[in-house]
C-alpha cells in the first residue's frame, strides 16, 4: 500500500530516484549499470521529453506515488527504453572515462578524467529507482576500479534511469530508432512534447523525472564553452559537471595562459537552478486575494505575480521588492511552499498587503493589470469547468492550434476541448477570469487559500524592516 506520505504537495517535485551523487564519479558503476537489462532511459530533443501516447498499459512497476491514481491503466505516459532499444544512439564504448583515442578507458584517476564523456551524445545518469522496502545507500567501495562490474551492477536493486539528449542525431535515424522499440512496434505515437504542455499525461513520478532531467539536459546543452578561457567544454560526473578542455591531460595548450577554472576543484561548473519567488497576496482580513495579469498571458488569465531572486537578496527579501516593483504593493508577514521546474525552483508566497493602497501597472511593462479578487469570486472561477483551463497550460505561449502538431494533440483532452475553434478571450458562458491549473504552483496557491487552507503566518524576515 502506497504511503500517503511520499505523495508531494506539488507536481514536479519528489525525490523517487536516489541520485547516487557519490557514484557519478565511479565509471565502473556507470559503465556497469549502463548496460543493465533494467536500465530505462528518458529522451530528449531539443529539451522536449519523449512522450508515448495510445500505448499499451504502463506495465512498467514504477507507478505513481499518488494512491488515488489509477494503477496500470495509462495508456500514455513518458516513454521509458531500455539500453538495448536506444543503444545504437548512444555513440561507442566506453560511455564513461573515455580516454583520448576512440574507443580506450582514460588510464588516469586524474579528477578531470572521472566519468568523463568527451564524444557522442550528452548522456546524465538520473538516479535509481529502488523498492521502498529495500532502500538502502550502496557502498561505494564496491565501485573501485578493480571491483568486478558487472558482479557488482548484478547486486543492484532497482532500475537505473538516465537521460540522452538526441538533439544532435539526424531524425531519419532517430525515427527509424523509435520505429523498432517495443513501443513503436506496438502502434503507439511516440512524441517529443513540451513539458510544460504534456503536464497532463504525468503522474507524479514521470513529473518529478522530467523536471530533474530536463534541467540537467537543458545546462548540458545551453554550456558549450568554458566561462574562464572560452575553450569547449566536455562532461564529467555522467553529465553532473563540466570541464574545460584545456585540463585534460592531452591537450595542447602551447602558447596559452592556464585556464583559470583549472585552480583547484571547486572551478568545475556545475548545474545551476534559479530560484524564483511566486507571490500570492492577501488583505490582512484574509478575505481577498490580488492576482496580476501578464501582458503575454491569453485571454482574462490571472495568476501570482513572480520574479528571480537577485544576488544578495534573501527570499523574502525578493517577495517585498517584485510586488513593490510590479504593482507599488508593499507587503508583509508571509509563509511558502517551493516547487522545482527545470532550471529554477519556485517558491512560492502568501504575503499580506493592503488593498485600500491602489496598485500600479505602469512601472513594470509585462503587467498588463493587478486586482484584488474575493474568495467568493475565487471559488466560482475554480468552480467553472473551463476556470483553470488556460489550453496551452503554458501561460506564456499563445494557445496551440486543435490538431496543429503532436504537441497540441498530447497537450490533454481539456486543452482540446476549451481551444475548440473559438476566441479564447470570449468563450461562450465561459468563466469571468482564468485561474493557474493545480499542477502550476501559483494554482495551488490560490486553490489553497481559496479552500481555507492556509493560515497566513507571520515570517520575522518579512516584518524585518520597512521598504
Ligand atoms: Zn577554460
Amino acid at each position: 500500500m502506497t504511503d500517503r506520505s511520499v505523495v508531494p504537495v506539488n507536481f514536479f517535485e519528489g525525490g523517487y530516484l536516489n541520485r547516487l551523487s557519490w557514484l557519478r564519479s565511479s565509471h565502473v558503476f556507470l559503465n556497469a549499470i549502463v548496460v543493465s537489462p533494467s536500465t530505462r532511459w528518458v529522451l530528449f530533443k531539443e529539451g522536449k521529453p519523449l512522450v508515448a501516447s495510445n500505448a499499451p498499459p504502463l506495465s512498467d512497476p514504477i507507478q505513481s506515488p499518488d494512491p488515488d491514481a489509477p494503477k496500470g491503466s495509462r495508456t500514455r505516459y513518458l516513454a521509458r527504453l531500455p539500453t538495448s532499444e536506444v543503444r545504437s544512439l548512444l555513440g561507442s564504448e566506453p560511455f564513461f572515462s573515455q580516454g583520448k583515442v576512440e574507443g580506450t578507458l582514460a588510464e588516469s584517476d586524474d579528477p578531470v578524467l572521472e566519468a568523463a564523456r568527451i564524444r557522442g551524445p550528452p548522456i546524465v545518469f538520473l538516479g535509481l529507482h529502488q523498492d521502498t522496502t529495500s532502500e538502502q545507500a550502496l557502498p561505494s567501495s564496491d565501485f573501485s576500479a578493480k571491483s568486478d562490474a558487472l558482479a557488482v551492477a548484478a547486486r543492484i536493486q532497482g532500475t537505473a534511469f538516465f537521460s540522452l539528449d538526441v538533439s544532435d542525431i539526424p531524425d531519419d535515424v532517430l525515427e527509424v530508432t523509435l520505429q523498432e522499440t517495443g513501443l513503436g512496434k506496438s502502434g503507439a505515437k511516440l512524441a517529443f512534447t513540451d513539458a510544460r504542455l504534456a503536464m497532463g499525461t504525468y503522474d507524479y513520478f514521470d513529473a518529478a523525472v522530467v523536471a530533474s532531467a530536463r534541467g540537467l539536459v537543458d545546462w548540458n546543452a545551453r554550456n558549450k564553452f568554458c566561462p574562464a578561457c572560452g575553450s569547449p567544454v566536455y562532461s564529467l560526473w555522467a553529465g553532473w559537471k563540466l570541464s574545460c578542455s584545456s585540463l585534460l591531460p592531452w591537450a595542447d595548450n602551447m602558447g596559452r595562459k592556464p585556464c583559470p577554472s583549472g585552480r583547484g576543484i571547486q572551478n568545475f561548473a556545475h548545474p545551476r537552478t534559479d530560484a524564483v519567488v511566486i507571490v500570492v497576496v492577501v488583505n490582512e482580513a484574509n478575505d481577498k486575494i490580488l492576482l496580476g495579469r501578464n501582458r503575454k498571458w491569453p485571454g482574462m488569465f490571472y495568476s501570482a505575480m513572480a520574479g528571480f531572486i537577485e544576488p544578495g537578496e534573501s527570499l523574502e527579501d525578493a517577495v517585498k521588492r517584485e510586488l513593490w516593483e510590479e504593482a507599488a504593493v508593499k507587503v508583509w508577514a508571509g509563509s511558502f511552499v517551493a516547487q522545482p521546474f527545470p532550471a529554477n525552483l519556485m517558491v512560492g508566497f502568501y504575503a499580506i498587503a493592503d488593498p485600500a493602497i491602489p496598485t500600479r501597472t505602469d512601472l513594470d511593462n509585462e503587467l498588463a493589470d493587478a486586482r484584488w479578487y474575493t474568495r467568493d469570486e475565487i471559488l466560482a472561477v475554480l468552480a467553472h469547468p473551463d476556470g483553470t483551463k488556460i489550453g496551452s497550460r503554458d501561460p506564456t505561449k499563445p494557445l496551440p492550434k486543435p490538431d496543429s502538431s503532436a504537441a497540441g494533440a498530447l497537450a490533454g483532452d481539456d486543452a482540446s476541448k476549451s481551444n475548440g475553434t473559438s476566441d479564447p478571450d470570449t468563450p461562450p458562458q465561459g468563466p469571468p477570469f482564468r485561474l493557474p491549473p493545480l499542477s502550476a504552483i501559483a494554482g495551488v496557491l490560490v486553490s489553497d487559500w481559496a479552500f481555507g487552507k492556509v493560515v497566513i503566518g507571520e515570517s520575522r524576515q518579512l516584518k524585518k524592516g520597512n521598504l
